[in-house]
């Protein structure tokens, strides 16, 4: 008797207090809009140092949306952000039209550092699921005004007008200055890359166009010069933080059917994936996710010589497929995102690394 209660005590003491892994200090969600298994292909075929082919972990995503086969950027956004599946065209929202907090929200309760960094207006769909609740993407100007009231640390991206009145150039009906209203919570305002580059603040809107940021070879600042800004003011904090990075034209060139379009902003985006692994791979505490919210455009690569540059890529669609998208994790707890997951699957491990933290 006495010896089954020994090995009772002993049983129990292990499976109270074997150790759990621990989550990530960091966590940075890289999303390439419209960046399906053809588009990374393309990467992993030309270019032998590909940041694709680092990553320990890989699998696919499941893209479709609660509703559609087809999923577009809000829904696929909403997913990754608050892990549940949604309509298309929702942002932040479950399928029932109610709230839910975004990996963001969570975070900040934790009292993690935010941010976003996106070469799309700010308030367009894959930024809004992370940032505000709307049933309708479209809802530009509620959306900027809810981004407003929150305590998000770091945005980076266009989409200046939905933030100034229509009497300053912007789009604001209401003709609030939500600029106003930030600075008087004690953001900076940056209107430019020069000035983003000389500044150290930690706390700051960096609205750097009006619409969305130019293509990345019309741009003096690339996505990654953007990223390692953000790296640095969130990286202070020694809670940790919360980074969202969307290479968000790769969709634009998948819906033109435009291949040098799309390879333009899939180096820029790549560019963006290799700082994030180096601050990874120094920093060792930070969890890096990299996936598509859908592909468009329905790529295929036709023609090409081996060992080189030269490819050729045909296009089946001008919108978005529900092909499945790659998955790539490197860092504390990557293997839970291997093999095929959908995709609100992935934002409720994300959410859920959060919720475990002390
Ligand atoms: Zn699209």
């Amino acid at each position: 008797m006495k010896k089954i209660i020994f090995l009772l005590t002993i049983f129990l003491y292990t499976i109270t207090f074997a150790e759990s892994p621990k989550p990530p200090k960091n966590i940075i969600i890289m999303i390439g809009d419209g960046m399906g298994i053809s588009q990374v292909s393309v990467s992993v075929l030309t270019n032998a140092n590909s940041a694709f082919k680092k990553f320990p972990i890989t699998g696919f995503s499941i893209t479709c949306s609660a509703d559609k086969l087809i999923t577009d950027s809000a829904a696929g956004g909403t997913a990754l952000a608050c892990g549940v599946p949604t309509k298309n065209g929702a942002i932040g929202v479950d399928e029932m039209g109610k709230s839910i907090p975004s990996i963001f929200e969570l975070a900040k309760q934790k009292n993690l550092s935010t941010g976003v960094v996106v070469t799309s207006e700010v308030t367009n769909a894959t930024p809004a699921a992370f940032l505000g609740h709307t049933s309708n993407r479209k809802n530009y100007e509620i959306l900027a005004e809810q981004f407003s009231l929150l305590e998000t640390d770091i945005v980076i991206g266009g989409g200046k007008r939905y933030f100034i009145p229509e009497s300053s150039g912007g789009k604001r009906k209401d003709n609030v200055d939500l600029l106003m209203k930030l600075q008087e919570k004690g953001y900076i305002i940056l209107n430019d890359f020069e000035n983003l580059k000389k500044s150290d603040s930690r706390k700051y809107y960096a609205l750097l166009e009006n619409e969305a940021l130019k293509p990345a070879t019309l741009r003096n600042y690339s996505l990654s010069d953007l990223t390692k800004k953000a790296l640095h003011a969130l990286s202070q904090n020694e809670n940790g933080f919360v980074l969202m990075v969307e290479g968000s034209q790769i969709d634009n060139g998948g819906h033109d059917n435009n291949q040098e379009l799309l390879l333009n902003e899939l180096n820029d985006f790549e560019n963006a994936i290799q700082t994030v692994l180096d601050f990874a791979e120094t920093n060792k505490e930070t969890l890096v996710l990299v996936t598509g919210d859908h592909e468009t455009g329905g790529a295929a690569i036709t023609a090409g010589d081996i060992n080189s540059e030269n490819i050729k890529i045909d296009f089946a669609s001008k919108s978005h497929t529900a092909t499945m998208v790659g998955v790539f994790a490197y860092g504390p707890q990557c293997e839970i995102f291997s093999g095929i997951n959908e995709n609100y699957h992935l934002g409720r491990k994300l959410l859920h690394l959060i919720q475990t933290r002390y």
